[in-house]
């Protein structure tokens, strides 16, 4: 059976049921966001019947959720299949979760497992298991916001996956998220970041693409010699290749870009980098995110000192380049950057 929520509703094709139907099912789905066909009291019994027969509406059955002391909230989501994926939902403010926080930011997850392997990543430990459909992607926003009872504002593909790497399924579920309310969630490509671990040929493809989507490059390294020792990813398409990709973008979209950059203890952390950084930022009129490492069970990384820290983000800031430095939310989770991985999503059930 397909899910409904796998094709932009412009497209559904309803079998029996008229076509001129389908604003009013658009708007069950997603401003009643009703969840069975059966609450469509405005269709008759014989088209919700035959609808229910064609279609699902819910491909993410919700698991469970952990909370945090600082607010952040992670969802357990099981795929059709037996697969499992994770979305953290972040309030803008910590201190503010639940009724007097207003801005909501959704990191959401595009792949089951990671085939890119990340020296320092628990996402592509276990390798890549399966590309979401665009249905799981939207799902995880409205289930989201379904479970926590906020609108959403705002979402970074930051969760498990690559999501370049899923790109057709990806831009499908942007467009459908992107869409005005009942065609879709309703919110807008400024408020959508992918984040890609470098695929440069699908970094140009999205910089054709009439969307102003926000692009954040993990970068993590500044020099090949560096980057080419923590992501297998580089030797595929090495700095000059990838930097060229993201100066395209830069062009066509005219928004500052991200750059992200982990400092991992004695491995990237060089003030020599950092200089390289500033090069780098500057070229791209990108803004520099430093986050300091999260730790892997099982992997030998380490976060660097709060001084070394300091001194990193001062040789950019002494250059001019914006910067800031992310502490990071939900650690007492396992929801911060980096930390999803899929052996604990099986084990966990
Ligand atoms: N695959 C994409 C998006 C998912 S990862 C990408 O790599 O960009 C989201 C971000 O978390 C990336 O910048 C990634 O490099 C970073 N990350 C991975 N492991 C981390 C860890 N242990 N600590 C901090 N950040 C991590
Ligand atoms: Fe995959 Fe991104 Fe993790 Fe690298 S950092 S293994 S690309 S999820």
């Amino acid at each position: 059976m397909t899910c409904l929520l796998d094709t932009l509703p412009a497209e559904w094709d309803l079998g029996n049921v008229p076509i001129y139907r389908r604003e009013q099912i658009a708007q069950w789905v997603f401003e009643r966001r009703v969840t069975s066909f059966a609450d469509m009291t405005n269709l008759s019994a014989a088209m919700r019947k035959e609808l229910a027969a064609q279609y699902t509406l819910q491909p993410l059955k919700f698991v469970r959720q952990q909370g945090s002391g600082d607010t952040t909230r992670k969802y357990l989501w099981q795929l059709d299949k037996g697969d499992f994926v994770e979305s953290v939902l972040i309030p803008a403010s910590p201190d503010l979760f639940g009724e007097r926080a207003d801005r909501f930011t959704l990191c959401v997850s595009s792949q089951v497992g990671c085939a890119y392997g990340c020296k320092f990543c628990a996402s592509g430990l276990e390798g890549w298991k399966r590309n979401l459909t665009p249905g799981e992607i939207v799902a995880q926003v409205m289930e989201a916001e379904r479970a926590a009872k906020v609108k959403i504002n705002n979402l970074v593909f930051m969760g498990m996956g690559e999501p370049l790497a899923n790109y057709d399924n990806l831009l499908l579920a942007i467009e459908i998220i992107n869409a005005q309310s009942p065609w879709g969630v309703g919110i807008g490509a400024r408020h959508i970041t992918i984040s890609t671990s470098g695929l440069a040929p699908q970094i140009r493809k999205l910089a054709d693409e009439p969307r102003q989507i926000r692009l954040a490059l993990s970068l993590h390294g500044a020099s090949d010699a560096v980057r080419g020792q923590i992501m297998p990813v580089n030797k595929k398409y090495p700095l000059t290749e990838l930097l060229d990709a993201c100066k395209y973008y830069q062009d066509k979209k005219r928004k500052m870009m991200t750059l992200e950059y982990i400092l991992i203890n004695g491995v990237n952390d060089d003030p020599s980098e950092a200089a390289l950084l500033v090069q780098h930022a500057r070229r791209l009129h990108a803004k520099v995110n430093l986050i300091p490492y999260n730790k892997v069970d099982g992997l030998p990384w380490e976060r660097p000192s709060d001084v070394r820290i300091d001194a990193f983000a001062a040789v950019l800031e002494n250059a001019n380049t914006p910067v800031t430095v992310r502490r990071e939310k939900g650690h007492d989770i396992d929801a911060a950057c980096g930390q999803l991985r899929l052996k604990e999503l099986k084990a966990s059930t």
